[in-house]
């Protein structure tokens, strides 16, 4: 008789025994069904036995339904992260081990498949003498931690490309890490045009079981260069020599649900205990990742010249005080020059849907979700007013609901108002929206990103999507419509957040031919992040925020532990985050500082209330061993969730 400790996925940390009574043993790192609490669940083995644990009658240690794998699907390796990340992120081993494997969970990414017949030189390029430099003090000593820090364009791919093959060659395997596969296609193809079968593509758009056969592909040791997004940092190559992290900066890198891991932490772990290299890059690289560069304990390298004829863009700031509609003048002749200098625009905005919020003249009435504390957006195309946080929808009223008044408006635009008045302004122009509601249709973000590298869009207008990492030769103008739109959120992070998403969308223009513009429209010209962002002062922005972080005792100089207690009722989520916060505050030591608690910024989201806990401390390790303790023991009310985000990334 065989016995095995499984876990499953689920917010509890414990391992469970079964027995298995099926001809076959399992093994370690297998998959199996098991009955739990009445439900037929997938238990994970990570212990084996020859016999039951002690002081339990044999007669009540249940048998497994089934065994799944013949073969694990995780290695010790994986098993043993899985045990450090359950404590780590306040979460169970169970639920680590299902985030990792792809299709072990839904993941929710773009659509798109992102093969796109991108024009890729497979072919190293002979690197430049910065590039040369970084590559050689990357490699001058085994392990360590490495940032390239270069401007857009700079090259930093063939960089990490050069790097993957030195470390194929020591006969090491490589984890290449992007934000997200369906808007990074042109590093995927460089990828595949390298090594070829060498390389494993983790993709949300494959079916379960193609992503199943990836893994395997990974695990026996086929493909030994693995790109993919977040969770691709758990692929389970054995001789681990390199971990690259592009656009580092990236929120996507956190996660947003159980376990609230953060992968460059992981990276880190991983790289730790392969004395693996860790190289991340990025433009506007994080505020935590410049402290560690400046503190020596990140190596940082710098790439200062674009290499494919293209130079810096030629950055304006336009105030919008007075500015009736989305476009300044200044913004629609630019957009009228590259026209006729048969080139390309981008027009950035972060906001979907038409406009923002629906008020009442008369009594100061405004359209808020029915379940949650937010502003609805109307959505023209739709004809909707739609809630962004639970997806409620509302016909869009035309008088107001609580006075009847018929004097209303709508106000704040969105990228559906700027495509009808760009269309208004160039009706001779050929004008295409990317945002999440644009490219719901399988193929669609594909197609427009194709025809806008052909040249067939003289206008791509959009979300965040058109500031991520692409490359379009043709995009002469970049404007920035509205540069201060997170300024005002209460989240200390706000302010690099508006910088790095300035710097980055600038990025976009003027590639390969020196002739870039950008215009930055603002209602605060004299706001510090966007007057650095536009006068490329990277160095004084970091040099600001750090010394406005350190003021505020915010992190690099402190970590962070969010506690967030939501319910249907208000009362019970206030009561379970008092009682909380008094343990708290009874078990930690005089320097870890409680803050709240206190309603959550957005106080309520899909019918729940939500209040939330922050934790302060100069020192990570003894707070989350004292909260960790406390946790474990702590027994939530029936009515409350309770959600633990370890350095969160978001106060909202
Ligand atoms: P980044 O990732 O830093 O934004 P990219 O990797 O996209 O920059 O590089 C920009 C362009 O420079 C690409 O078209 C790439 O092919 C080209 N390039 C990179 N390295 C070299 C080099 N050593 N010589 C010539 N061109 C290069
Ligand atoms: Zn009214
Ligand atoms: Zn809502």
């Amino acid at each position: 008789m065989e016995y095995l400790e499984l876990v499953f996925d689920i917010p509890l940390d414990r391992r469970f025994s079964y027995k298995n009574d099926m001809l076959k043993p399992a093994a370690l790192g297998c998959r199996v069904e098991a009955d739990f609490r009445n439900r037929r669940l997938v238990g994970y083995v990570v212990g084996l036995g020859a016999q039951g644990p002690e002081g339990l009658p044999e007669a009540k240690i249940k048998s497994i339904r089934r065994r799944i794998d013949a073969q694990p699907v995780f290695s010790q390796e994986s098993i043993s992260l899985a045990r450090w990340m359950a404590q780590t992120y306040f979460s169970s081993e169970g639920e680590c081990l299902a985030g990792m494997i792809p299709g072990g969970r839904r993941e929710t990414e773009l659509p798109g498949s992102g093969l796109d017949e991108v024009l890729i030189d497979p072919q190293a390029h002979i690197l430049s003498d910065e590039q040369e430099k970084a590559l050689e003090g990357i490699f001058s000593a085994p392990g360590g931690h490495h940032y390239l820090y270069g401007i857009t364009g700079s090259g930093k791919t063939e960089v990490f490309l050069q790097a993957a093959s030195r470390t194929l060659a020591e006969g090491r395997a490589v984890i290449y890490l992007v934000p997200e596969i369906a808007l990074t296609a042109q590093v995927v193809d460089a990828v595949k045009a390298r090594f070829g079968a060498q390389a494993a593509i983790i993709h949300s758009a494959l079916s379960p079981s193609q992503k199943l056969t990836e893994w395997n592909r990974i695990l026996c040791g086929e493909a030994t260069v693995v790109v993919g997004a977040r969770s691709a940092v758990f692929a389970p190559v054995a001789r681990l020599g390199l971990i690259i992290i592009d656009e580092e900066h990236e929120g996507s890198y956190k996660s947003g649900s159980s376990p609230r891991y953060h992968a460059r932490q992981v990276a880190m772990r991983r790289c730790a205990n392969s004395k693996a290299r860790l190289i991340m890059g990025s433009a506007t690289p994080s505020v935590e990742a410049w402290q560690l560069m400046d503190e020596g304990r990140i190596a940082r390298h710098v790439l200062s010249r674009r290499l494919s004829g293209g130079a810096l863009p030629e950055l304006r700031v336009v105030p919008m005080a007075g500015v009736s509609g989305c476009l300044s003048k200044e913004l629609i002749s630019e957009i009228r020059a590259a026209k006729s200098a048969g080139r390309q625009s981008i027009l950035f905005l972060n906001r979907r849907g038409f406009s923002y919020f629906f008020h009442c003249k008369s009594c100061a009435y405004e359209l808020v979700c029915k379940h949650c504390s937010v502003s609805l957006t109307y959505h023209k195309e739709r004809g909707r007013m739609v809630c962004h946080y639970c997806g409620f929808q509302a016909p869009p009223p035309t008088v107001c609901p609580s006075c009847g008044s018929l004097d209303v408006g709508y106000s704040g635009f969105g990228t559906e108002a700027i495509e009808e008045e760009t269309a208004r302004l160039f009706p001779d122009m050929k004008i295409s929206r990317l945002d999440t509601d644009s490219t719901q249709k399988k193929g669609e973000l594909d197609r427009i990103l194709s025809d806008f590298r052909q040249g067939k869009i003289d206008i791509l207008l959009g979300t965040q999507m058109v500031a991520k990492g692409l490359n379009f030769p043709g995009v002469r103008l970049v404007g920035v419509v509205m540069a201060d739109t997170a300024l005002h959120l209460p989240d200390f992070r706000a302010a690099e957040r508006t910088f790095s998403l300035i710097v980055q969308v600038a990025g976009r223009a003027g590639r390969h031919f020196p002739d870039g513009r950008v215009i930055i429209q603002t209602f605060r010209p004299e706001n510090p992040a966007v007057r650095m962002a536009a006068q490329g002062d990277l160095e004084g922005f970091y040099r600001a925020e750090l010394a406005q972080r350190r003021m505020a005792d915010f992190p690099p100089f402190t970590r962070l532990i969010r506690f967030v207690f939501r319910s249907r009722s208000l009362e019970d989520a206030r009561a379970a985050a008092r009682d909380f916060a008094s343990r708290a505050r009874a078990a930690v030591a005089q320097d870890v500082e409680i803050l709240g608690p206190a309603e959550c910024p957005i106080a309520k989201v899909a019918q729940n209330y939500r209040f939330q806990l922050i934790i302060r401390s100069q020192s990570f390790g003894p707070m989350h061993a004292a909260l960790l303790s406390l946790h474990a023991a702590y027994q939530c009310p029936g009515t409350v969730y309770l959600e633990v985000d370890p350095d969160p990334v978001s106060l909202l």
